[in-house]
């Protein structure tokens, strides 16, 4: 078991007050298996998502609230719609992103110089989800150096690429 021998993603960073997408400028999006889990809790109207022109593609995406970067989802400190929340803020701080023409998993990261090999069994699970699918249908949408969290986090925050996504 590979986490038994390296510290894992939630020790790693766990104390980081940071938060990424919940409350920084990067927009996560939503794809159709989330949007149904969204919908599902009555939260798929426009009062919680928009339309993105990604590329030419209308791509729906978590609105933030107004005048701000906060998530629209992101209530006393936490998130508010945990166990339904989509496919690019369960993958966080994992990406995907298109390096010398292969789609491979990054990981956003201060600690580029960590032994990242305990990510291995998170990059599986990401693999087994019920959106991943869907993700690697739409991912030329994502073409060039454009990750699946927008805008471009990738260009902002240091990362490491872990390896090929298997698809
Ligand atoms: S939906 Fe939840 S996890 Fe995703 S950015 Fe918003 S607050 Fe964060």
């Amino acid at each position: 078991m590979i986490h038994n021998i390296m510290p894992d993603f939630s020790s790693l960073c766990g104390s980081c007050k940071s938060q990424g997408c919940c409350t920084d400028s990067a927009v996560p999006l939503v794809f159709d298996s989330d949007f149904i889990e969204l919908k599902s809790i009555g939260k798929a109207t426009n009062e919680f998502l928009h339309d993105r022109n990604v590329n030419g593609n209308i791509i729906k995406a978590i609105n933030k609230k107004k005048d701000s970067t906060e998530c629209v989802f992101w209530i006393d400190d936490k998130c508010s719609i945990y166990h339904q929340r989509p496919f690019d803020c369960r993958a966080y701080p994992f990406d995907i992103l298109k390096v010398n023409e292969s789609y491979c998993w990054i990981v956003y990261s201060c600690n580029p110089d960590s032994d990242w090999s305990w990510a291995e069994s998170y990059l599986q699970d990401l693999e087994k989800d019920r959106a991943f699918s869907e993700v690697m249908q739409k991912v030329e949408i994502f073409s060039g150096n454009t990750s699946i969290i927008l805008p471009t986090e990738s260009e902002k925050t240091p990362y490491i690429i872990l390896r090929k996504v298997r698809y």
